[in-house]
């Protein structure tokens, strides 16, 4: 088996239908680097981990891909972290963030997240942004699925840290969570922010770009101006990088709101190459989420037309 690109493992990113087997993981090594009190960020195949260490036990933020698990746990031991993993938080359902759940959960940790990635997890479906990205997801295996769920916020006291795990409503999917790191000053923001170009907004997993800014935007209001921000995908990043993002998703869905209000179809918008000017910056060739795809994610992110005539449309 030869090992497969970086596009192919971002696009599997979107809980594709591939198994993590049919990937050659076998060579993926675990990067890890120290945010401070105890933090460190691991990176092999998939989504980034945050993991906090220290007397307690190690808690991870995202787990990847099962096959990874053992490569995580010697990283963990490398650094020091002799104690087991109790806590794992899972920022949202796409298994490259969830698919060490098993594994882990088997070895007795206890899996938190928001009440909706449960319920994805437990009966799949379809991951996508409602027009050219569409992947099957499979049910996730009983063990996999979370143990605690949470509605609005939850806190987690441990190695002397304060854990907060917050969900932001119909952001990257309708099951973000957010966790802040008080002592550390970090955020892990899942794939809410990304650094691999234009964002997959999961559309059909109840996500939105309006929910994605409001996010970012109250991580940017909330958190000290040095906080690190951990984004889903890529390099650690700073506050000042998160607000870079925020305001391309803010110019681009914009831009594709006022169209929409001038009367123009998608189609339009793609002909006359709206986006283009983000093009070069945020959709490299090959790009996983090239620029129609965002485009398309943003036109499907605007609230449906209000009928001119007969009842108001029911809210959702
Ligand atoms: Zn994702």
């Amino acid at each position: 088996m030869h090992v497969r690109p970086l596009l192919f493992s971002l696009l599997l990113a979107t809980a594709t239908a591939l198994p993590a087997q049919e990937q050659d993981l076998s060579k993926v090594e675990i990067k890890s680097t120290a945010l401070g009190g105890g933090l460190y960020v691991l990176e092999g195949s998939g989504g980034n981990i945050a993991a906090l260490t220290g007397t307690d036990g190690v808690l991870l933020v995202d787990d990847e891909f099962g096959v990874l698990a053992d490569k995580i746990r010697a990283a963990l031991k490398g650094l020091g972290a002799d104690k087991p993993v109790r806590f794992i938080v899972n920022t949202h359902y796409h298994s490259d963030h969830t698919d060490g759940n098993l594994a882990f959960a088997r070895a007795g940790a206890t899996i938190i997240a928001h009440d909706n990635l449960r319920a994805r997890l437990a009966s799949g479906g379809t991951a996508g942004n409602g027009a050219s990205i569409s992947r099957e997801v499979k049910p996730a295996d009983a063990g996999a699925l979370p143990e605690i769920t949470y509605q609005s916020e939850l806190t987690v006291h441990l190695d002397g840290e304060q854990v907060r795990v917050h969900h932001y409503a119909n952001a990257h999917t309708d099951g973000d969570s957010v966790v802040f790191f008080r002592v550390a000053k970090a955020v892990h923001m899942g794939d809410i922010f990304v650094r691999y170009g234009f964002p997959f907004i999961d559309i059909d997993g109840g996500g939105n770009v309006r929910g994605m800014i409001a996010a970012c935007e109250d991580v940017i209001r909330t958190v000290p101006a040095d906080t690190k921000i951990i984004p889903g995908h890529g390099e650690l990043a700073s506050v000042e990088d998160l607000r870079t993002y925020t305001k391309m998703l803010e110019d681009t869905s914009a831009l594709v709101a006022q169209a929409r209000a001038a009367g123009k179809t998608l189609e339009q918008m793609k002909q006359e190459k709206l986006l283009a000017a983000w093009s070069a910056r945020y959709a490299p060739p090959k790009a996983f989420v090239n620029t129609e795809a965002f485009l398309e994610s943003l036109y499907n992110s605007l609230p449906a037309p209000r009928l001119r005539h007969g009842p108001a449309p029911r809210p959702q």
